[in-house]
């Protein structure tokens, strides 16, 4: 396995692309400034410089294509340990995995990671928006795709996901963007059954069927942008390499329709402004 793994670090790939991280300008992505105020009040660092979500552009001007390592994946193939959980977080639907004794979790190495870390799965989540043209959090050549899943990291030398957040390699979060069409995709079935029973806060409901994380990306990861950024939400750690496919997964109307509806009615149902109005993918 490990000369296997060697074997594999040593692929380069030259289409890869690096982009310098951009400085994110409150309200530039469409949010209101005094809502930008009270999460700088309230949470320090989501005024700092690295923050995310941010405006990625092709232009040879804004991005440098680099030659990376393969970004590597272990386990993307494997259902993940059961049971699963779809959980309405407030901001955005959540599939957290909880560690089985004997089953490891997936990983990803290599790309823009640190060398010789690997970044394990702590959860992925999905951002979107009533309309279509708005869901996406970050905006690639000026597109706003209708949704963007983060599957979201945690290096392994850090024990666990609080103590990541203070440090700058501590997360790793692959950034999918999905695409609409006219037929279902059903590799997505699974969590957009699911959506009904979690319309509102913190209702939780078990997956039915079992889940690969490979049955969620697009094809051809081979291309990518990266960035040193943030989380997109309080605490807005500045701990995350970004890693963001443009190759979108597709989704049908109707699937995308099912998620709206769960936002919609999580949204009038929260006092926390911020969460609405991540809900809403303003930023
Ligand atoms: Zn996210």
């Amino acid at each position: 396995m490990f000369n296997v793994r060697l074997t594999r670090m040593a692929r380069v790939i030259e289409t890869l692309i690096l982009i310098a991280a951009i400085p994110i300008v409150a309200g530039h992505f469409g949010y209101r400034r005094r809502d930008q105020y009270v999460w700088q009040r309230n949470f320090k660092l989501c005024g700092g410089k690295l923050q995310s979500p941010v405006s990625i552009s092709s232009s040879t001007s804004k991005s440098i294509p680099v030659p990376l390592p393969a970004l590597e994946t272990i386990g993307y193939h494997d259902f993940l340990p059961t049971p699963l959980y779809l959980r309405n977080g407030g901001h955005s639907v959540l599939i957290n995995i909880h560690d089985h004794p004997r089953r490891r979790l997936p990983c990803i190495f290599g790309g823009s990671l640190d060398p010789n870390h690997e970044y394990e799965m702590d959860h992925l989540h999905f951002h979107w928006g009533a309309k279509n043209d708005r869901g996406s959090e970050h905006v690639l050549n000026g597109v706003r795709y209708p949704m963007e899943m983060h599957i979201v990291h945690r290096n392994k030398v850090y024990s666990n996901f609080s103590s990541a957040l203070d440090h700058k390699n501590g997360l790793a979060v692959l950034g999918i963007f999905f695409q609409l069409q006219e037929e279902d995709n059903e590799l997505l079935n699974p969590v957009v059954k699911a959506l009904k029973d979690v319309q509102l806060l913190n209702e939780q409901v078990k997956l039915n069927a079992p889940l690969a994380l490979a049955s969620l990306l697009p094809n051809g990861l081979d291309v990518f942008y990266t960035y040193k950024g943030s989380l997109t939400t309080p605490p807005c750690s500045e701990a995350v390499t970004w890693i963001i496919f443009p190759s979108p997964t597709p989704i049908s109307f109707s699937q995308k329709t099912a998620k709206s509806r769960t936002q919609e009615s999580v949204c009038t149902k929260t006092e926390f402004i911020f969460v609405c109005r991540i809900q809403r993918n303003d930023r």
